[in-house]
């Protein structure tokens, strides 16, 4: 491979209509490059004024995904991590808000001289030195950004602006535009219609940016003669319209990109000549897996208060695709409202028929503490595999604190600021924190195993390092009362002072951890806990169908 001498450029930009998948896309664009023995980054540009969007509500803007260095950043980062098998970091991600900040910041500083600070040249000169920055900290061979948000929006002009100047800076063989559209399939005329494209190219022409590539979701392929017009009408080569249509998973968007030789075609455009067939056996092999595994299926249940919003707990969802593959078996997930278990009335067994195990969701604020309390309890006393994630082990530690050591009332002061037993508190350098951006525990840090324990049979390891994002901890002062009642303290920080994970020594799978395991989990590199989560389910289910098996034939058919 003849490496080139400065990093090569790909801007992603998206048009038509939102949510067509430029994460997706930029991902495994980024994937297929790297199996060619390429070395890729991929990183996000967002157009909105948020420094960060880890202030944001999970409604506006899905789950926050962290970065090993405590970066609280936009969710397709998870996207690029889990297909390309690379970190992220902080400037993997810039937001309009943090390039503003930046220019004020040196207004203020005096930096600018006296001159009118404007968005030309101010604003757009400090977006390209950006780009500039993290093409040569890196050892990279292509850097594939991804613009948010859709051609037409006032606020991603900046952005589009700074790379129309860096590909006429640069040429055409160092910067390559790769633009999303959709094309609709008209079911009373059965067709698939053009113009949406057509109209978004235009607009990107607005702008000054010819598209180089062309990729078109769609619902069903696309022909010839509709590239061809695509092609015509867009004035790019109808090699280069690469048609996307709708795949049973996000996983096989890479083996379809690479049957339409997107990964061909960017290389030949970028000038490069010599690369190797991309070996993509093992992903195959993990995408037969999810569509057709050999072990039949479980159902999971995923407690928390964003369940109308499934994009609150992207990562948790795609760690149970990996964690499927992994075991054989297919995860389907039931996603259970916290608030409805608060109801007296509520009705466990009923609600909870043919789940296998519950995964209690990270959060903030006391909205369906109770309920998520409620369903522990339940998973406890009935040996049903559970799996707390930050405020699910939180709540399994309040739950367990109530209901077994009998420290009636136990609470987070999250939730109670004056309650008699802070199971879970404030750690101490976090009470003097006012300011609410980027100021909890974030990112990754190390934890010890515990030999012997659940979460040792799932590391295998002593030393791991996890991705951290909250304010709380579990409290000291209970570690004694809670080992008494059965707790065991399975993973510790290295000085054995905060609590990482809570397991039941009398139970079949009952683990809960202070961090987010599923901000780790890869597509050919399983997160472990996943992993033995999903193992106990499916052993739960193989359980459970023999009982029933067992109750069926001795039970007499009920009377009418
Ligand atoms: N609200 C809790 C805390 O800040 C848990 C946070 C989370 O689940 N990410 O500690």
């Amino acid at each position: 491979m003849a490496r080139p001498k400065n990093v090569k450029h790909i801007i992603v930009t998206g048009g038509v209509i939102s949510s067509l998948g430029k994460g997706i896309l930029s991902a495994s664009l980024g994937m297929l490059l790297k199996s060619r023995g390429l070395r890729v980054a991929i990183q996000k540009y967002d157009p909105y004024i948020n420094v960060d969007p880890g202030t944001m509500s999970p409604y506006q803007h899905g789950e926050v995904y962290v970065t090993d260095d405590g970066a609280e950043t936009d969710l397709d980062l998870g996207h690029y991590e889990r297909f390309l098998d690379e970190s992220t970091s902080q400037s993997s991600n810039l937001t309009m808000g943090r390039v503003y900040k930046s220019v004020i910041d040196k207004e203020r500083s005096g930096e600018y001289l006296g001159a009118t600070v404007q968005v030309v040249p101010h604003v757009i000169d400090e977006i390209k030195d950006r780009l500039a920055e993290q093409a040569k900290n890196s050892s990279l061979d292509i850097l594939i950004t991804e613009i948010g948000g859709t051609i037409g929006d006032i606020e991603s002009l900046p952005f589009l602006e700074a790379m129309r100047q860096m590909k006429l800076e640069m040429g055409d063989r160092n910067l390559l535009n790769i633009h999303l559209t959709f094309v609709p399939y008209i079911k009373a005329a059965s067709e698939l219609k053009t113009k949406p494209t057509q109209h978004s190219v235009k607009m990107l022409l607005e702008t000054g940016i010819q598209p180089d590539i062309l990729v078109c979701r769609s619902e069903k392929p696309l022909s010839r003669e509709i590239k061809n017009k695509v092609g015509h009408f867009c004035n790019v080569n109808d090699l280069d319209v690469i048609g996307l249509n709708d795949c049973e998973t996000i996983y096989e968007v890479p083996l379809m990109l690479l049957k339409e030789k997107l990964d061909q075609r960017v290389l030949k455009k970028l000038g490069f000549k010599m690369f190797k067939e991309p070996s993509l056996d093992h992903w195959r092999d993990f995408c037969n897996k999810v569509k057709s595994p050999k072990d039949g299926e479980v159902t999971i249940g995923i407690c928390g208060k964003y369940t109308e919003y499934p994009d609150a707990y992207k990562s948790i969802l795609e760690s149970f695709i990996h964690a499927g593959a992994s075991n054989n078996v297919k995860v389907n997930i039931r996603l259970l409202r916290a608030e409805d278990a608060e109801q007296d009335s509520f009705n466990f067994s009923r609600e909870l028929e043919g789940i296998c195990g519950i995964l209690v969701a990270p959060g903030f604020g006391d909205r369906g503490i109770e309920g998520k309390i409620r369903y522990i309890r339940y998973a406890r006393e009935n040996n049903i595999p559970f799996f707390g994630i930050c405020l699910g082990m939180q709540c399994a530690s309040i739950e367990f604190a109530r209901n077994v050591c009998g420290l009636q009332d136990a609470n987070s002061t999250e939730f109670n600021k004056r309650v008699r037993f802070p199971v879970i508190d404030l750690m101490e350098h976090q009470k003097k924190i006012k300011e609410k951006g980027g100021t909890m525990r974030l990112g990754s840090y190390p934890c010890i195993i515990r030999e012997g324990s659940k979460a040792y049979d799932a590391y295998r390891k002593f030393l791991i390092n996890e991705r951290h994002r909250h304010r709380y901890e579990f409290n000291n002062t209970y570690r004694q009362v809670f080992e008494d009642g059965g707790i065991v303290f399975s993973g510790t920080s290295p000085n054995g002072e905060l609590v990482e994970i809570i397991e039941l020594k009398d139970h079949r799978w009952f683990v809960g951890v202070q961090f987010h395991p599923e901000l780790k989990s890869r597509v050919l590199r399983v997160h472990p806990l996943f992993h033995g989560f999903v193992a106990a389910a499916k052993e739960y289910s193989r359980g459970s169908r023999q009982m029933e098996l067992a109750v069926d034939m001795t039970l007499p058919i009920p009377a009418e």
